[in-house]
């Protein structure tokens, strides 16, 4: 009679192994080692995410890079990908200097530590802020018949989203057509 003896595939070399325990899951010692010392850098790095994430004020509404990475989880390469899609609006204040709209970030990632959804923050709303959905503060005055003034007073009671290229900002024909036109 053959016995075939369970065998498992380490987490860490992917060999198979045949475990000397039910609950064994490194083939070796050596392997054992390298996956703890692996999970003590990542607690190393989430603890210093944190201490990030808890630096921020709750009342600043722009974040820096650094910031949003935190808050994000997710790579510098990543958030500048988004920022680029016009996904996340940001403004440029300089190559070292992009600031990152905050409830932006938290709504489209309303499960990080700081941004629990609330009454107030219920939804995850991307906007597209590509150049052929968004109009000029000045198309916008020129269209409605008011004020450059009026427009940006609105932006900001309406929190819309705003992206800046060059001397030119830029706010979504959707949210911009939605507060005129139900006027
Ligand atoms: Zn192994």
């Amino acid at each position: 009679m053959v016995i075939n003896k369970i065998q498992k595939q380490c987490e860490v070399c992917n060999e198979l192994f045949t475990p000397k325990t039910v609950t064994s899951v490194y083939c070796s010692r050596h392997c054992s080692d390298v996956a703890y010392r692996k999970r003590k850098v990542q607690k190393k790095k989430e603890d210093q995410r944190r201490a990030v994430i808890e630096s921020i004020p709750d009342d600043r509404p722009y974040i820096s890079v650094p910031e949003a990475v935190a808050l994000l989880g997710i790579a510098k390469s990543t958030l500048y990908r988004l920022v680029r899609q016009g996904r996340i609006p940001a403004i440029n204040l300089g190559t070292r200097l992009v600031r990152i709209d905050r409830v932006t970030v938290e709504q489209m990632f309303p499960d990080q530590p700081k941004t629990l959804p609330t009454k107030e923050n219920p939804a995850v709303k991307l906007y597209r802020l590509e150049r052929e959905d968004c109009y000029t503060i000045g198309e916008i005055a020129k269209k409605f018949g008011i004020s450059d003034s009026s427009v940006y007073k609105h932006i900001r009671k309406f929190s819309i989203p705003i992206r800046q290229i060059g001397k030119f900002v830029y706010a979504p024909k959707t949210e911009i057509d939605s507060i005129y036109n139900s006027r």
